[in-house]
């Protein structure tokens, strides 16, 4: 056998390997075996693509949330005029500004974006249930969707480093 390079990632092969040892592709394999492994990249490009998406949504969601925030901040701050509602304002504004870094976090760093965007909005939630009980049930089908968009985006953003990972260690960019 001739020395030859790995057609999956061009490193040099010793004579006698049949996988590569550097991402484990068949290259002295059967046909079969090396579809299989082409098979494999495009299945893991599919999941990483599929859980990006989701992690999107959580961002789309986050800056829906801070947009809200804004608006209402906005309003009760400089427009209502109303001086009961300025604390209410500014701490929307502030929920408002928290929304849009933890979409930027999201962005940079999916996992941890969203898990401390998660963390955010339950303790919004637990400080809106101190003030006003009652406040636990407004908005109960809401909140349960963007709980079920949080913990999709928390899966989908472990399922994204995962499969990245396998990817990168089959050499795959
Ligand atoms: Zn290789």
């Amino acid at each position: 056998m001739e020395a030859i390079t790995c057609s999956n990632c061009k490193s040099d092969l010793r004579t006698e390997d049949v996988f590569c040892s550097e991402c484990g592709y068949p290259e002295r394999g059967t046909d079969i075996e090396k579809n299989n492994f082409e098979r494999r990249i495009i299945l893991k490009k599919r999941v990483v693509k599929d859980a990006e998406k989701k992690v999107d949504s959580v961002r789309i969601m986050l800056y829906i949330l801070a947009g809200l925030n804004i608006v209402i901040g906005t309003y009760y701050v400089f427009l209502s005029g109303d001086e009961f509602l300025f604390i209410d304002g500014i701490a929307a504004l502030i929920t408002g500004i928290v929304f849009i870094g933890c979409a930027i976090w999201v962005n940079n760093q999916p996992l941890t974006g969203v898990m401390a965007a998660f963390i955010f909005w339950i303790v919004l939630q637990i400080l809106a249930a101190i003030v006003d009980p009652a406040s636990i049930f407004s908005g109960i089908l809401l909140k349960i969707v963007i709980i079920g968009v949080f913990i999709k985006g928390i899966n989908s953003a472990k399922d994204a480093v995962k499969y990245s990972e396998q990817l990168a260690s089959m050499k795959v960019k």
